[in-house]
């Protein structure tokens, strides 16, 4: 059949009246008819464009000469095959003489169904657009794919308007227990349970119609935001997506994050310390959602004193704990090696772990809380059943902790400071600030109830010759012993304190002027009987007064002024304000 023998006396064009010829031209693809020798019969104006080629080129040329080599090597196995009374339809590749390269469909069909076929139609349509457009949608479907499988904790689905997924692809389809193959080329009808499919085809709908739809799933553990979206191409909606993404992570720092708030806020209230543990256990409680949680504060070797539990301590359950080094208990662990520990709880575990197994616990986990680097207690979790508390959750406790410790931390950090701002970092005494709000709350209660109040101001004489002679840590050290020496004097419920300087106030609660004037003769004395090392012998002055002598100007005010005259009077004595100077 492909003998070539160049016999063009014997070929007869395709007998065609002028109009079907026209009819031909006018069609926008190749229309030709090629007898069995493969030499061509019928070519209408398209091949003429295509090829380059005259109408009387084309007459009677092989297929070979028209196609090239290559492309006719191509072309045989469907020739062949069209002869033998098969139809053909395939695409092609073609580059003409111009260099344009082009995209075909090709179909041959076979004139008539003899066993000897004499020849074949050919109909050539170029696809180069819709092939083109093929091969875009191809490609950003690859993308799509691409992405929702290389996303962790993602899926995409790609629907029609008929509800059937084009696309369906990540790595949590098998998550919500679905297949790839179960659903690509299915509609939702016919590939989800008929519930679900009812469930979500007014959302698929919504999507196509140009709307958002957002819903959640919880499978296990797990939470997944599910968003119903159009796809568009231009201005048209051409298809729906859903994307499935896993929030757990994510609603779960929000809920630590919220907690964290929790505990920050307490902090910044100023709650005691153990006021914040108990929130803190309360908070793991709700966000781990197990039987119990607790704060536990380590102390020395060996024991332990949960702070704070939620629910409350059980009353089988003893607030001190005490483990050794074979204990088997999450926080005796936590203890021992200072990491987070989950222990299943045993009969031969230790104390501890007894002690919990007795009360119904079989699980636990703790991490450690450091304050200031040290290992300061742990936070830690106990379920009654055994698979309660899990690895993830120990992963996530460990991260809370460390938030945590930042609150206990400062909480403490905060009560030091408090009472730093209260003490006076020479002597130990009571600082001015903390006489003050003394001197208020008393001065209050004495006006409430009718009570005494004296106050005595005591000043060493000629300090200003021990530092001179001695130098200012001299100085200081005498001012701690002073201090000492003063504090010995005062009672219950009276207060000593450093008001600046070398200079002390006294307040004594229920004395009158005339006692508080004795009392001042005790610390002037308790001063003087005594040398001070190599600085030797010093005095001091005292100035008295009572809360009804000062009218205005404030017991300390008026105190001062009793001191000043005791000064100016020779020092080494006491001074009642008012009183004239004995
Ligand atoms: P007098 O009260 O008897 O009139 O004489 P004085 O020498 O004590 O006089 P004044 O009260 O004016 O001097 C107090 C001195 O105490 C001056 C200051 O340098 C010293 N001083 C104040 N605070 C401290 C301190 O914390 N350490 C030491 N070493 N000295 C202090
Ligand atoms: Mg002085
Ligand atoms: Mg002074």
């Amino acid at each position: 059949m492909d003998s070539r023998t160049p016999d063009r006396a014997d070929s007869r064009a395709h007998p065609l009246s002028g109009l079907e010829r026209a009819a031909l031209d006018h069609i926008p693809a190749m229309v030709g008819y090629w007898d069995r020798h493969l030499r061509n019969r019928l070519a209408n104006a398209a091949y003429t464009d295509w090829f380059g080629l005259g109408p009387e080129q084309l007459q009677g040329i092989h297929l070979s000469d028209l196609l090239g080599e290559e492309p006719y090597a191509q072309t045989l196995p469907s020739v062949r095959a069209v002869l033998a009374g098969k139809p053909q339809l395939f695409r092609r590749t073609m580059t003409n003489a111009g260099g344009e390269t082009r995209e075909f469909q090709v179909s041959y069909v076979p004139d008539g169904s003899a066993a000897r076929v004499p020849g074949f139609f050919v109909l050539v349509t170029d696809i180069t657009r819709r092939a083109l457009a093929e091969r875009r949608e191809r490609e950003s479907a690859d993308r799509y794919r691409a992405l929702a499988r290389s996303v962790p904790g993602v899926f995409v689905l790609l629907f029609d308007a008929d509800l059937r997924y084009i696309i369906a692809e990540g790595q949590e389809l098998a998550t919500f227990g679905h297949r790839q193959v179960e659903l690509e080329g299915r509609t939702i009808h016919e590939a989800l349970d008929p519930g679900l499919a009812e469930e979500l085809e007014p959302r698929y709908r919504a999507a196509l119609g140009g709307h958002e739809r957002t819903w959640k799933r919880t499978i296990g553990h797990r939470t997944f935001t599910l968003t119903a979206a159009p796809v568009r191409s231009g201005d048209a909606i051409t298809a729906g997506i859903v994307v499935a993404v896993d929030v757990t992570d994510r609603l779960q720092r929000e809920q630590t994050w919220a907690a964290l708030h929790d505990i920050a806020t307490a902090v910044a209230r100023s709650a005691a310390p153990a006021d914040i543990a108990e929130r803190v256990a309360s908070v793991l409680q709700d966000l781990f959602l197990v039987d119990v949680a607790a704060v536990v504060r380590f102390s020395g070797t060996g024991t332990a004193e949960i702070v704070a539990m939620a629910p409350a301590l059980p009353g089988a359950l003893s607030r001190l704990q005490t483990f050794g080094p074979a204990d088997m208990s999450a926080a005796g662990q936590v203890a021992l090696t200072g990491k987070p520990a989950l222990v299943n709880y045993a009969p031969s575990g230790g104390l501890a772990s007894e002690q919990l197994l007795a009360v119904g616990f079989h699980a636990g986990a703790a991490a450690p809380i450091r304050v200031h680097g040290e290992l300061w207690g742990a936070i830690s979790l106990a379920s009654t059943s055994a698979a309660g508390v899990t690895p993830a959750m120990l992963e996530r406790l460990a991260e809370f902790a460390e938030l945590v410790e930042i609150a206990i931390g400062n909480s403490e950090a905060w009560s030091t400071l408090e009472l730093q701002a209260s003490t006076d970092g020479l002597t130990g005494l009571p600082n001015r600030r903390a006489f003050e709000e003394r001197l208020a709350s008393e001065t209050a209660r004495a006006a409430a109830v009718g009570g005494a109040l004296s106050a005595v101001v005591l000043d060493i004489d000629h300090f200003k010759r021990v530092n001179d002679g001695f130098g200012h840590p001299v100085g200081d050290t005498v001012l701690v012993e002073v201090a000492a020496r003063l504090k010995r004097v005062a009672r219950e419920g009276e207060m000593m304190a450093r008001l600046g300087g070398e200079e002390f106030v006294w307040l004594l609660p229920g004395t009158t002027g005339g006692h508080a004037l004795q009392a001042a003769e005790r610390a002037r004395a308790a001063v003087a009987t005594a040398a001070f090392g190599d600085v030797g012998w010093l005095t001091v002055s005292a100035g008295v007064c009572e809360l009804g002598d000062s009218g205005n100007d404030g017991l300390v005010a008026c105190a001062d002024e009793a001191l000043y005259a005791a000064k100016r009077t020779g020092r080494n004595r006491s001074q009642r304000y008012g009183a004239s100077a004995g």
